[in-house]
């Protein structure tokens, strides 16, 4: 038999339906690539037995010609992501031993469509990181290697073990979430594609909040194709997340290979940055020259706000995190550290249950809401926010069907190279993506070519709100241009 991890998701579900062979050899193959990838720490959390037990069931009803959409499908589930009766930390310690005694909606949507879980990623600590270095488990390794060298690189952030685990070939997809950049960066560091849908189209419920006005669930996988069926699952509108969209979810498969002749694609100047690696504005370029190719028509425009994006989130996201994160107080649950009376409890919980950069993004956050600084910092942030949104929407307004962009300012970098360095350089990772969210609009990141140094780099597409579609088939249509790209197995 060929290795059943070489196949898509798509591959492998048209396989199972036709009897090729069965969910639990699939799974069986995968628990296999797993294990054998245990030095990328991509899982850190392996649930064999579930897995079993979830492909047999997938078994029996294939045998019957019933089943879900991802009847079968081996999926690994950022830790972020609440499983029942399973380990779910944010890789954080102030969690330890935290299983929650229930499911979030996204993994609920997915296991109720027949997917089989194959266990935990590694993430970066609250999802705050765009390397996956201040997980509490340690970094993930990139399966990319430079070409001709051994250095251990970063496979981006938060979502650095969905994206490893994908572009390994340790699962068929992965479930992720972006705050600002976290499906997006690591997708473009591993050659993998990921979404980050509309701000409401993934219920929010379930998912360990970091800043809860720009949080989104999306997933990452080996292709379009692939993540438009996984988004399909994911998505749905949710009474116990009243931010979710009561809007019925497309098939979003149906998007891939559609022609973009006619769609107007906009290049926003101010994304063109000082210093700005050559590699990166050459391939976006040879992203606007494939889009022209195919059809499309591309213009210039212009997002006036755009270089105040990435300061003010770093104002709204730790001011929602630094809200969000009061309620580990080592009291509910998690770690508890003692103390000598409540609030030495509190302080010393906190104080070792919370990595460095978590403490960061509290401090800050409490600082912009402080009585004295609300109105300079957070109320002048929300503002700004406004602005970014109304630029997007006069380009929309203008006839923009996307907006085509470079996913990262670089490739993927060294473990250890940033992360020991000013936070800012760490912060910059993210200057293409976190506009996205604050405008609470669809990004997707696609793989688009090599680096010199034979690394992987991404372009993103932004699209109108509940643009998903678009998104697919423009992000097809590149992906049909360049081919896709697998790392070399030395793992
Ligand atoms: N890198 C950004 C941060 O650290 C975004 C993270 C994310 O999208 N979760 O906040």
């Amino acid at each position: 038999m060929t290795d059943l991890t070489a196949l898509t998701l798509a591959e492998a579900r048209d396989a199972l339906k036709a009897k090729d062979f069965t969910a639990v050899e699939l799974t069986e193959a995968y628990i296999a690539a797993v294990e054998a990838a245990r030095s990328l720490n991509a899982f850190i959390v392996e649930t064999p037995d579930i897995a079993r037990d979830m492909a047999k069931a997938s078994d029996e009803k294939l045998a019957k010609g019933q089943g879900g959409a991802l009847e079968g499908i081996p999926l690994g589930i950022k830790d972020l992501f609440a499983t029942k009766g399973v380990h779910t930390q944010a890789c954080s310690h102030i969690l330890d031993g935290f299983k929650p005694p229930y499911e979030s909606t996204v993994t609920a949507n997915l296991w109720a469509d027949g997917a089989v879980m194959l266990g935990k990623l590694n993430m970066d600590e609250f999802a705050m990181g765009s390397s996956n270095e201040t997980s509490y488990y340690g970094p993930v390794t990139n399966p990319w290697r430079r070409k001709g060298s051994n250095a251990n690189l970063v496979p981006g952030g938060s979502s650095g073990g969905s994206a490893a685990a994908v572009a390994a070939r340790l699962c068929l997809g992965a479930t992720a979430t972006d705050t600002g950049g976290s499906i997006r960066q690591p997708a473009a560091f591993t050659g993998t594609a990921g979404i980050k849908p509309t701000y409401g189209r993934c219920s929010r419920w379930g998912v360990v909040a970091f800043a809860s006005s720009l949080d989104q669930a999306g997933p990452i996988a080996r292709d379009m194709r692939d993540t438009a069926i996984l988004l399909k699952s994911m998505a749905s509108v949710d009474p116990k997340d009243t931010t979710s969209v009561d809007l019925p979810v497309p098939d979003y498969e149906s998007a891939i290979g559609k022609s973009v002749k006619g769609l107007k694609i906009g290049i926003p100047r101010e994304y063109r940055l000082d210093g700005m690696p050559a590699e990166i504005d050459a391939l976006w370029q040879k992203g606007i020259d494939i889009l022209r190719d195919a059809g499309a028509e591309i213009v210039d425009i212009s997002l006036p706000h755009t270089k105040y994006a990435l300061p003010a989130y770093y104002i709204v996201a730790p001011a929602e995190a630094s809200s969000n994160l009061a309620r580990y107080d080592g009291v509910r649950y998690g770690l508890r550290e003692n103390g000598s009376d409540i609030i030495d409890l509190y302080e010393n919980s906190r104080a070792k249950g919370f990595g460095a950069e978590v403490k960061r993004r509290i401090l800050i956050g409490t600082y912009v809401l402080s009585a004295g600084y609300y109105d300079a910092y957070y109320l002048r942030a929300q503002k700004v926010r406004t602005l970014i949104k109304r630029d997007f929407e006069l380009a929309y307004a203008a006839g923009v069907d996307a907006i085509l962009t470079p996913a990262t300012p670089s490739a993927a970098f060294g473990i250890g190279e940033k992360a020991d360095a000013d936070p800012v350089e760490m912060y910059l990772n993210d200057v293409f993506t976190v506009t996205v969210n604050m405008a609470g609009l669809p990004g997707l990141s696609v793989p688009a070519g090599l680096s010199a140094e034979g690394l992987p780099l991404g372009l993103q597409l932004i699209g109108r709100p509940f643009g998903e579609e678009t998104l697919f088939s423009v992000g097809s249509a590149i992906e049909q241009a360049v081919g896709k790209f697998s790392p070399d197995k030395w793992w």
